[in-house]
C-alpha cells in the first residue's frame, strides 16, 4: 500500500450499481489505495472483500455531513481516504456533502487533494437493462423532497413533461413518501399519452434484480413494485417497445419510418 501523501487525499468513489463487474477499475484502484473507507454500511458490504486492513467508518442515513467532515479531517491529517457512494458519487451521492464541508472550510483546491472517481449511475444501469431508452434528450429527477422542496420538484417534472424529455426518476417511493410518484405520473400524463412506456428497474445488477415494463396507465396499479432501490424510466412521445425492450429512436423521424 503506498504511503499517504503529506497533503492527504480524498477519493469520492462511485461503486456502480452493485456487482463487481460494474465497478470501474479506477474505482477499484482508489479503494485499494485508501487507508480509510467511509460510507453507508450496505455499500461497505458490497466491497467487503476489498476492505481488509483498512479503517472503515460506516454511516447511517442522516449522518452524511458528519461523516463527510470526518473524512475531510482524516485526509487533512495526511491519510488517503475513500468516501463511497453507490452508482456515481457525483449523482445524488456523497460528493455533495463532501464539497459542502470543503466549501465551509474555505478549501483551496489542493489540501487535501480531491479526486472524484466516476461510477456507473443507476440511470445507466437501468437503461442498459431496459434496452435503449435514453437515445434522445433525457433528464434525471429525484422525487425525494427531504433536501429539495416538493414545489421545486413539481416545477421540474412539469418542465420535463412539457419538453418531451425521457425522464429518469431516482428515489421514487419509500415507505413514508408514497404520493410523489403518483403525482409525477399525473403531471407526465398531462403532456404525453397513457401508452408511454415506463420501465421499473429494481436492484439493478444486484441479487433479486427485477425489471418490469409497463406504461403510464399501468404504472398506477404497479406502484407497489416501486421502492427506494428502484429506478423508474419514463419514455418520451417516441419511445416504443420491441421484443420486450424499451427503445427511444435516435431521431424523431425514425419512428415515423418504422410505423409506415
Ligand atoms: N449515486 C447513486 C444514486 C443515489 S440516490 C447513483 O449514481 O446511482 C438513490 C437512488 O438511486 C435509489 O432510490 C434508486 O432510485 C437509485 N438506485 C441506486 N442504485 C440502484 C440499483 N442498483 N438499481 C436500481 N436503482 C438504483
Amino acid at each position: 500500500m503506498p504511503a499517504s501523501s503529506a497533503l492527504g487525499k480524498l477519493y469520492l468513489v462511485g461503486l456502480g450499481p452493485g456487482d463487481a463487474a460494474h465497478l470501474a477499475p479506477a474505482a477499484l484502484a482508489a479503494l485499494q489505495e485508501s487507508q480509510v473507507v467511509v460510507g453507508f454500511r450496505g455499500y461497505m458490504e458490497q466491497v467487503e472483500s476489498l476492505l481488509s486492513g483498512k479503517e472503515c467508518v460506516a454511516m447511517e442515513l442522516g449522518q452524511e455531513l458528519e461523516r463527510a467532515a470526518r473524512a475531510v479531517a482524516q485526509a487533512q491529517a495526511g491519510r488517503t481516504v475513500a468516501v463511497i457512494s453507490s452508482g456515481d458519487a457525483g449523482i445524488y451521492g456523497m460528493a455533495g456533502p463532501v464539497f459542502r464541508v470543503l466549501t465551509d472550510l474555505g478549501w483551496d483546491g489542493t489540501a487535501p487533494e480531491v479526486e472524484v472517481v466516476p461510477g456507473v449511475s443507476a440511470l445507466q444501469s437501468a437503461a442498459a437493462l431496459l434496452g435503449a431508452p435514453l437515445m434522445q434528450d433525457f433528464c434525471a429527477i429525484s422525487l425525494s423532497n427531504l433536501l429539495t422542496p416538493w414545489e421545486t420538484i413539481r416545477r421540474r417534472l412539469t418542465a420535463a413533461a412539457q419538453g418531451d424529455f425521457v425522464v429518469v426518476l431516482y428515489n421514487p417511493r419509500s415507505l413514508r413518501r408514497t404520493t410523489q410518484l403518483l403525482e409525477a405520473r399525473s403531471i407526465l400524463l398531462e403532456h404525453r399519452p397513457a401508452s408511454t412506456p415506463v420501465g421499473l428497474v429494481r436492484d439493478a445488477y444486484r441479487p433479486g434484480q427485477r425489471i418490469t415494463i409497463t406504461d403510464l396507465q399501468g404504472l398506477e396499479e404497479r406502484i407497489a413494485l416501486v421502492d427506494m432501490v428502484t429506478t423508474v424510466v419514463v419514455g418520451n412521445s417516441t419511445t416504443y417497445m420491441q421484443g420486450g425492450r424499451m427503445v427511444t429512436p435516435r431521431g424523431y423521424e425514425e419512428k415515423a419510418a418504422r410505423r409506415d
